[in-house]
């Protein structure tokens, strides 16, 4: 079974990495108060007596952020349970007013399901062992130079996922796989905006490492403070060959949290794990156990869209795409959504497909944007990659078109008028431009007869430049090798 996981020190080690995701709910409101969970207000202005912890008051479930939940349990295909509960999981921080956070413990919303990664071409498989709900604490702010602490509860009840995975992953590329399936797939359900850098998508990865071909689990530490994909690789890779050296050195793991500093690039240790019975797990007396209909549940599965992965495998058969395309493609929803439009209006498929991930992804990057905010609309490339086939204008230019179109949002057509770039398909006026490149050009003719084979890229080249990149590329190539009895 381990023979194609990766090793590490030396081929002694195999690591194995289970992850922790945080995601925060889309839902307008807080799990159990009607405070909004918008981002970024002041500080301290979406409270109320519940999610302020005070004495005395009642909180009330989110029917969303159940919802929600079993959207996600059933889209990474796990077992939605019937009946489930919430649980107070107690320790004190000063972020978490009432001193006890509302979580589930033995009776999870969600349980036993997987999600699926390619990696280097090949796929694999990564349990899901539930899915819980829970609300989210408020933020410490420390302000450098002031000797005291402050606390923002504008985010405190925001509901959140709990994912926790099986410890199945095996790399630090696997681990990224892994959250950016994550993602994908949240954000196909519109359940989470998948924000890493804004915290509204977080994981604690678990890291330990063992001989290869041990049967039992090395001692674990956890590793927190994660906040981007990059970061996700940096941390569990540093967090592996730390551990390889301790042992090595003769040492012993220790079980702990440690805290990923991604300016030094090192884990540092945070305080020694705590144990399942330090929190002191109870069912919440306040609230009522979760039941949940068949109905309901057979409801919310068919509102379900389609998945990336069963995108990607219609991507592949439809349109014959390579897997690489595909997966890049049905990444996101709306990109995804945009390629079928452009196929839809008459784009061919791999064209489309290359256009998409390269200009257009490549403009779009630069410009900060996302496709939903493109000028270019899916017919309009469909309208452009036309004039392609119809030989009205070359692949090059119609970069120079697709640019323009980009930036103006103007069609394809009206740019290839205006701006004169049809194609030059005409022979009498090619056969006068290669004339001319014949004549101006003796030597590097007479070295291309004498079978300097390169030079006939420069002679194309040539006029290209003279035809301003308008001339039929293959009619060039063809009328120049007559001329020149090649
Ligand atoms: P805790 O609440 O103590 O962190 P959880 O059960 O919530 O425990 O999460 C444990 C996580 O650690 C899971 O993702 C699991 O796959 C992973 N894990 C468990 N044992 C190991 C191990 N020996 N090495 C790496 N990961 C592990
Ligand atoms: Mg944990
Ligand atoms: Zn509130």
């Amino acid at each position: 079974m381990s023979t194609n996981n990766p090793t590490y020190g030396n081929g002694k080690y195999e690591a194995v990495i289970g992850l922790e995701v945080h995601a925060q709910m889309l839902t307008e409101s807080k799990i159990f108060c009607g405070c909004s969970t918008k981002f970024g207000s002041e500080p301290n202005t979406q409270t109320c007596p519940v999610c302020e912890g005070l004495p005395g008051v009642l909180p009330v479930l989110n029917k969303k952020a159940v919802e929600f939940s079993i959207k996600t349990g059933l889209a990474m295909n796990c077992r939605i349970s019937r009946h489930s509960r919430f649980a107070r999981k107690n320790y004190f921080y000063p972020d978490l007013p009432k001193a006890y956070q509302i979580s589930q413990y033995e009776l999870p919303i969600c349980e036993g399901g997987h999600v699926d990664i390619t990696i280097n071409g090949e796929h694999k498989t990564i349990g899901i062992t539930r899915i819980h709900m829970e609300e989210d604490a408020g933020k410490s702010i420390h302000e450098s130079g002031s000797s005291y602490s402050l606390v923002d509860l504008n985010r405190t009840g925001t509901p959140l996922m709990e994912i926790v995975s099986e410890p199945d992953l095996r790399s630090p590329e696997e681990a990224s796989a892994y959250m950016k399936k994550m993602r994908s797939i949240l954000r196909y359900l519109s359940v989470c905006d998948g924000n890493m850098d804004q915290g509204s998508l977080r994981c604690d990865a678990n890291v330990s490492v063992r001989p290869v071909g041990a049967k039992e689990f090395g001692t674990r530490t956890e590793l927190k403070n994660i906040n981007s994909f990059r970061f996700v690789e940096k941390a569990i890779e540093y967090e592996i060959k730390r551990q390889i050296r301790v042992i090595e050195d003769g040492g012993k793991i220790i079980q702990e949290t440690r805290l990923w500093d991604s300016a030094a690039g090192v884990t540092n240790s945070m305080r020694s794990k705590e144990e399942a019975h330090d929190y002191r797990y109870f069912p919440d007396p306040d609230l009522v156990p979760i039941e949940v209909s068949l109905e309901w549940i057979d409801e919310i599965k068919s509102s379900l869209p389609e998945l990336p992965d069963h995108k990607i495998s219609r991507f592949m058969s439809d349109f014959s795409l390579p897997e690489q395309d595909a997966e890049q493609l049905a990444s996101e929803r709306a990109l995804a959504d945009w390629f079928e439009d452009v196929v839809k209006t008459g784009g061919t498929p791999k064209a489309a497909a290359n256009w998409i991930m390269g200009d257009l992804t490549g403009l779009m990057n630069d410009e900060g944007i996302s496709i939903e905010d493109c000028r270019i609309k899916p017919s309009m490339l469909a309208d452009m990659l036309k004039l392609i086939d119809k030989g009205t204008i070359s692949g090059r230019i119609a970069k120079t078109v697709f640019e323009d179109m980009y930036k103006t949002g103007k069609a394809a057509e009206e740019i290839v008028k205006e701006k004169g770039l049809v194609q030059i398909s005409d022979s009498s006026a090619i056969e006068q431009a290669v004339d001319d490149v014949i004549n101006a050009n003796p030597a590097e003719v007479e070295r291309l007869k004498a079978g300097e084979e390169k030079l006939l890229g420069f002679l194309v080249g040539q006029i290209m430049k003279s035809t301003k990149g308008k001339a039929n590329p293959g009619m060039v190539n063809e009328i120049l090798k007559k001329k020149l009895g090649l």
